[in-house]
């Protein structure tokens, strides 16, 4: 359409000039030729006049009127001329010849008349525009004696211009015409085919077939081109680019997670087609962040580049290897062989990522656990299969290090039961679901209560009673853990101040705060609870885990500054199950540290937890930290403990959790012995 429109406009223009040109050059020409004509005309009668004047006079002075007959009748007889009348000086005609058959006269004489009346003829004759008079004297001697009246008629001469301008006409129609089409072959030739070209490239380009064209001239539609093709390769290298980085991993230059995605899912449509199977390994780093945390996240970006290349030879070429971010890999195996080979492969992959790599000239070595899913059993579709193949690597990292997990279905069972109780957590909170309870902690030796740690239970209106152990990490994952952990403290320091108001001695109360928490700057929190609640300093400890030394230092430390600013004191938690770095303890200022129940439940008869619980004894209190024992249940084992330097010890045999009215009456209970034996609680004093 619009290559038609460009020529039509083109054409139209040329012929619109050849047209305006060669027409006023026509009618210029035929102007002059029909003046020439005229004026030949004019000529001839005027030569035609005065010859029959000069040679008159003889006859009218002889009155030969037949002469002069003759004379007026040959004057008419001549080419172009109406009528010849001789008139004498009185204005009467003395002799006249009309040319009846003239174009000019036949219409005004009818054919009978042979001699029509002159004087009514030519007063019809004196308005037509095609007649031409003339006069011409007959003198004799300087006499005049008559005078000769001779019509021409323009009939002719008109009707051959007509005949010219149709003729000229003709010539320049044709000439028109095949200049024009000549015109519009060279343009069509020259300019439209090139535009056409580019426009054709054009949409070859933006269906992202990126043709390059030859350029064939030198004029401007060549640097067109030129500039076409340049702007191609630029096209092509930046989608290109783009392309890489929407699908690369700029760290590793492996795969990304959305070019896995894809890969997965036409290797699956291959695998389906041609009856094969395929393997999926989810990899995932362990502890890389204490990488990270511990020697930088330069070291740790080395180190998974390093980790990406050892990958990459590692595998088979037709194998996909990809980082999906972090520290998480994918691995796609097209015709896996056996369960046993594909097992081999992963076991081979986690000796691979475990081999030390050199970096600041310190091995670092790292362990992964790897899950895998096998198409078609274990899923059909790419989300599928990665996501069992994710679940099943959460599995193995449940296990002991390096490990390798395939999926089972039983595995999806718990991931639902998860999702279920992550919707389940968020009502607890406003169905009140949650309490508290709180366990007695008391001094190793002696026995003088000293406060309680603070523990949350949710009574699930289904399924009862569900452990912390079960659902604090679920809430950690989740996020939901920030609102239940200032639920926790609220209520903590609610129930702080109303044993207070009742004339009770509470003693602390040991709050356990999440890793999570943290992030969410939990000093500001408790500031607000200390102050609403009016908490002394001491009242309030928070329990720590290791994991929460894990975070960004700079933030944990300023948090920590912050609460002990406060008087609040601070536990090191379940010391003994993490990763018990004593650099930990020397970096962050701690008030306790709590050993784990499973170094105690071995005392008193096991050598091992005995020489262990001195040696955190001796460490903590070199150290000035209170050493708290948890979990104690036997009579033996609180001497033990005892014994061995602990200050504080918790656990069933001295009181199980309980809910805060129990609490409320065991403190009671307790006022009460103290108050009926002071002897005993000053002796519990000095010791
Ligand atoms: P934890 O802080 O180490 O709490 C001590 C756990 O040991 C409690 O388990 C307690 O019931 C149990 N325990 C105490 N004495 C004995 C004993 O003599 N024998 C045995 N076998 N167990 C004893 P619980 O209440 O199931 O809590 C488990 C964990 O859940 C807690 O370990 C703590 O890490 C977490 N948790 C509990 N409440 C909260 C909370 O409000 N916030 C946060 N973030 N975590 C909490
Ligand atoms: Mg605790
Ligand atoms: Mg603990």
């Amino acid at each position: 359409m619009l290559k038609w429109r460009l020529g039509f406009k083109f054409i139209l223009i040329v012929v619109l000039i050849l047209s305006v040109t060669l027409g006023l050059n026509m009618s210029l020409m035929l102007r002059n030729q029909q003046q020439l004509l005229e004026d030949e005309l004019i000529e001839r009668g005027r030569v035609l006049g005065h010859f029959i004047s000069l040679i008159s006079p003889e006859a009218i002075l002889s009155f030969d009127f037949l002469r002069l007959n003759e004379y007026a009748r040959e004057v008419t007889q001549q080419r172009d001329v109406v009528y010849g009348i001789l008139v004498d000086p009185q204005g009467r005609a003395m002799t006249s010849y009309v040319n009846l058959e003239d174009a000019l006269i036949r219409p005004l004489v009818p054919a009978e008349e042979q001699h029509p009346n002159l004087g009514v003829l030519l007063r019809q004759l004196d308005s037509r525009p095609e007649l031409i008079t003339m006069s011409f004297p007959v003198v004799h001697d300087g006499q005049p004696l008559a005078h000769l009246m001779v019509g021409l008629s323009r009939s002719a001469l008109t009707a051959q211009s007509r005949q010219q301008l149709l003729y000229q006409s003709l010539i320049y129609a044709t000439v028109i015409l095949v200049l024009s089409t000549g015109i519009y072959l060279v343009f069509r030739w020259n300019v439209l085919f090139p535009v056409r070209r580019l426009m054709n490239a054009s949409q070859e380009v933006s269906r992202g077939d990126f043709v390059q064209l030859d350029v064939r001239t030198k004029d401007e539609l060549g640097a067109l081109t030129e500039t076409f093709n340049a702007m191609v390769r630029d096209i092509r290298e930046e989608r290109a680019k783009l392309h890489h980085q929407a699908n690369y991993d700029v760290l590793t230059d492996l795969p990304n997670r959305m070019m896995a995605t894809e890969r997965l899912s036409y290797k699956i449509s291959r695998a389906r087609r041609d009856g094969e199977q395929l393997a999926v390994l989810f990899i995932d780093l362990d502890d890389f962040k204490v990488v990270n945390d511990t020697m930088g996240h330069a070291v740790g970006d080395e180190l998974l580049i390093a980790l990406g290349e050892r990958f990459k030879s590692r595998l088979r070429e037709v194998d996909t290897i990809a980082r999906l971010g972090g520290d998480e890999f994918l691995v796609l195996l097209p015709e896996p062989g056996t369960e046993e080979e594909v097992k081999q492969v992963a076991t081979r992959l986690t000796e691979t990522v475990a081999e030390p790599v050199r970096l600041l000239g310190r091995d670092v070595s790292v362990q992964c656990s790897v899950g895998i899913a096998i198409f078609p059993d274990d899923g059909d579709n790419a989300e599928t299969l990665m996501a069992n193949a994710d679940n099943a690597m959460y599995q193995a990292k449940a296990l002991p290090r390096s490990s390798v997990c395939f999926y089972t279905p039983e595995m999806n069972r718990r991931v639902q039961e998860r999702l279920q109780m992550e919707q389940d957590l968020n009502q607890a909170l406003e169905r009140g679901q949650f309490h508290l309870n709180f366990q007695p902690l008391v001094e190793a030796r002696g026995g003088a209560h000293l406060g309680a740690e603070v523990l949350l239970r949710w009574k699930h209106p289904e399924k009862g009673f569900i452990s912390p152990a079960d659902f604090i990490p679920v809430a950690e994952t989740t996020g939901q853990i920030i609102a239940i952990g200032d639920w926790v403290l609220e209520r903590a320091a609610a129930f702080w101040s109303e044993l207070q108001r009742s004339g009770i001695e509470p003693g602390f109360l040991a709050v356990n705060v999440s890793r999570v928490q943290f992030g969410n700057a939990i000093s500001k929190r408790v500031a607000e609870v200390v102050a609403d609640y009016r908490l002394p300093p001491g009242s309030l400890e928070l329990e720590l885990t290791e994991s929460v030394l894990l975070d960004d230092v700079e933030l944990v430390k300023s948090e920590l500054r912050q609460l002990r600013m406060m008087g609040v004191k601070l536990a090191l938690d379940d010391f003994g199950t993490g990763y018990s770095s004593l650099s930990y303890l020397k970096r962050f200022r701690f008030d306790q540290l709590k050993i784990d129940r499973s170094f105690v439940s071995g005392l008193p008869h096991d050598a091992d937890s005995a020489s262990l619980v001195n040696a955190i004894v001796a460490m903590a209190h070199g150290l000035d930290l209170q050493v708290v024992a948890e979990g104690v249940e036997t009579v033996g084992q609180l001497e033990q403990i005892g014994r061995l330097g602990c200050d504080l010890a918790q656990g069933f045999l001295i009181a199980r959790p309980m809910d805060g009215a129990s609490y409320r009456s065991y403190l009671r209970q307790r006022d009460q012995r103290a108050a009926f034996s002071p002897r005993e609680q000053d002796g519990n004093r000095r010791s």
